[in-house]
């Protein structure tokens, strides 16, 4: 379990408490509240937004960073961002940008350790509240990424004051699936996530970032493969 299953697993609670009883948390395919699959298709697909693109081509991932298969057109997979802003000259650099497929999404969730899964869980279990935050973005359209993108989903801190970010977003095909995910987390929230995580995490973390993406040392405490 990582961030985004941690998050994943409050918004179940949520329809598990709540058994159809909040408009529209339905299931799209069978009609039922409490189907397994709720959490993914009681929500919106979207044109996946720019900033959930590859910066280098300005479209959609075509193909998955760790086994390198082709994105087809119903393939499942996961985006992630890390973006630092350097507000005082107004500019923003992509620090990391990947896709993976879900196989070798669970290969790299694997890589929490008991311990890191329970603190994050309980983390996300008292800091975000899905019902407030699923009620907040109800008064939004699905398409509009400024509330699910340009607020820290942990903190409520606004973009513009943030020096870093990392957003989240989970993509069929060409299509953004608007549920837990897309979501932004600020630098704060994420150097108390690191803080949380165990020893074995961290390293396990760090090798990733060292295999796939060769970042400075600069980053490391606070680049955090979500
Ligand atoms: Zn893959």
């Amino acid at each position: 379990m990582t961030v985004r299953d941690s998050v994943a697993a409050s918004f179940r609670r949520l329809h598990k408490r709540h058994a159809g009883a909040v408009d529209g948390l339905r299931c799209r395919n069978t009609g039922r509240s409490n189907c397994p699959k709720l959490a993914i298709n009681v929500f919106a697909f979207v044109d996946i937004p720019k900033e959930l693109c590859s910066s280098e081509t300005g479209r959609p991932f075509t193909s998955c960073l760790v086994c390198n298969n082709a994105f087809e057109e119903y393939d499942e997979y996961m985006v992630e961002k890390a973006v630092r802003k350097y507000n005082d000259y107004g500019v923003q650099d992509t620090v990391f940008e990947y896709a993976v497929c879900m196989d070798c999404y669970a290969t790299l969730s694997a890589g929490f350790s008991e311990e890191s899964r329970e603190r994050l869980d309980a983390y996300f279990r008292e800091r975000v509240d899905p019902e407030a935050r699923q009620r907040y973005l109800a008064e939004y359209d699905s398409d509009d990424m400024k509330p699910r993108l340009g607020t820290c989903m942990v903190t409520g801190v606004r973009v513009e004051e943030l020096e870093e970010y990392q957003i989240v977003g989970h993509c069929i095909g060409d299509r953004l699936v608007v549920g837990p995910a897309p979501f932004m987390i600020g630098g704060p929230a994420i150097d108390e996530i690191v803080g949380l995580l165990s020893a074995k995490t961290v390293d396990a973390l760090g090798g990733l970032r060292d295999q796939y993406f060769g970042l400075p040392p600069e980053f490391e405490p606070h680049v955090l493969i979500l």
